[in-house]
C-alpha cells in the first residue's frame, strides 16, 4: 500500500509498497479517505533527538471507510464510514472499560506497533471506532477527531453558561475550543494568537475578542472581565510565556486548562498563585468515547461547521513540502488535510 513514511527527523518519503497492517479478530480494516496534519505530528516530525523509533508512519486524525470486518468485531459493516482513536488499547483495563482508551497502559508500547493514518489502510479495534452518518463528507469527517479533543477540553473545564473564557493559541484546536465554549454558553471568549493570518481566521470564525500577545493583553482581558480575570483559560499554544500569562489571567477560584504539548521544559509554574487563589490547574489529553460520539453529532449536523478551518488539501506525495511549509510558517495555515487513497 501507499504510505508517507517518516524516515528520519524532517524527512518524509512516499513508499508505494509499504506493508499492509496486520489485522486482529477484533479489528476493522479501513481505507483512509483523509488525515489531518496535527500539531503533534509536526512536533514528532521536527524534534531532535527523535521521540519515536523511525521509520514510522504518523497520522491519527482520519476519516475512513470500512473494507473488512474481523470475526469478533461488532457494530460495523463494509462500506461504513468511521472515525476514532487509532492506537491500539488492551480493551480490558479499567480505563478501556470506561472508554478512556488513550489512558490505557498499552498506549506507550503500542504507538509504534501499527502504522498511523498517513497511509492507504489502517487496522483499528472496532471498540475504538465510531460510525459517521452517511451524509457527512469525508473531509469534514476527518475533523471529528480534533473536535473530539476540543469536546474533551470543554468537559474537563466544567465551563458553564455565562462564564467568560480565554483561549491561548489560534490553531485549529484553539479555534474549536473557542467555538465549543460559545456553544456551551460562554458569555464571551477571547482568543490570543501571534500569527496575523490565524487572528483573522479567529475573527471570521466568531471570536468575541482577538488579541496579539505582542500587545498589552493583560489589561484588555481584565477590562473584558470586570477586573477579575477569566473564569476559564485554555492554554493550547504550548508556549511557556503563554502558560505564564494564562496563569495570571485566570480569576480566583477559576480554572486553567492545559491542552498543549510543550517543546521546552522550562515552564514557569508557580504553585503559590494556584494555591493562594484556589485556581484549579486542569490537564486535558486527547479524547474518550463520549467525546467522540458527541463530536460525530456536532460535525455531521454542522452545529460545529469545520469547513472554515480546512485551509489546504494535499496528496500523500506532498507531505514533505506540507510539513516543511508548516515549520517555516505555521501561521499561514489552519488544518491541512492529506488525501490518503
Ligand atoms: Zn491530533
Ligand atoms: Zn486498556
Amino acid at each position: 500500500m501507499r504510505a508517507a513514511v517518516l524516515k528520519a527527523p524532517r524527512s518524509i518519503e512516499l513508499d508505494r509498497s509499504y506493508p499492509e497492517p496486520p489485522m486482529g479478530p477484533e479489528d476493522l480494516k479501513l481505507r483512509v479517505d483523509y488525515t489531518g496534519i496535527c500539531g503533534s505530528d509536526l512536533h514528532v516530525f521536527a524534534v531532535e533527538p527523535p521521540m519515536m523509533k523511525m521509520p514510522v508512519v504518523l497520522g491519527h486524525e482520519f476519516s475512513a471507510q470500512v473494507v473488512e470486518v474481523g470475526p469478533e468485531a461488532r457494530g460495523f459493516e463494509a462500506g461504513d464510514r468511521a472515525v476514532g482513536l487509532i492506537y491500539p488499547s488492551c480493551g480490558r483495563c479499567e480505563y478501556c472499560a470506561q472508554g478512556d482508551f488513550t489512558l490505557c497502559d498499552l498506549r506507550a508500547v503500542s504507538i509504534n506497533e501499527r502504522n498511523g493514518s498517513f497511509a492507504e489502510f489502517i487496522t483499528v479495534p472496532a471498540r475504538q471506532l465510531f460510525l459517521v452518518p452517511s451524509g457527512t463528507p469525508a473531509d469534514e469527517a476527518a475533523m471529528i477527531e480534533p473536535v473530539s479533543v476540543a469536546v474533551h477540553a470543554i468537559r474537563r473545564s466544567r465551563l458553564s453558561v455565562g462564564e467568560r473564557a480565554v483561549v491561548f493559541g489560534g490553531g485549529p484546536l484553539g479555534l474549536l475550543i473557542m467555538k465549543l465554549a460559545q456553544l456551551g454558553g460562554a458569555d464571551r471568549v477571547a482568543l490570543v494568537e501571534p500569527a496575523a493570518g490565524r487572528l483573522e481566521l479567529a475573527r471570521r470564525y466568531g471570536a468575541d475578542l482577538v488579541l496579539d500577545p505582542a500587545d498589552e493583553i493583560h489589561g484588555q482581558i481584565m477590562d473584558a472581565t470586570g477586573g477579575r480575570g477569566a473564569d476559564v483559560v485554555f492554554e493550547v499554544s504550548g508556549n511557556g510565556r503563554a502558560f505564564a500569562a494564562a496563569s495570571k489571567l485566570t480569576r480566583k477560584q477559576g480554572r486553567m486548562v492545559v491542552v498543549a504539548v510543550y517543546e521546552g521544559r522550562d515552564i514557569p509554574y508557580n504553585p503559590n498563585r494556584f494555591v493562594s487563589d484556589e485556581v484549579d490547574l486542569i490537564h486535558s489529553f486527547w479524547a474518550n468515547a463520549i467525546d467522540f460520539r458527541r463530536a460525530v453529532n456536532l460535525v455531521s449536523s454542522r452545529k460545529v461547521d469545520v469547513r472554515p478551518l480546512i485551509s489546504a488539501r494535499v496528496g500523500l506525495d506532498q507531505m514533505q513540502s506540507a510539513m516543511d511549509g508548516l515549520i517555516a510558517d505555521r501561521g499561514s495555515q489552519s488544518k491541512i488535510l492529506v488525501a490518503c487513497s
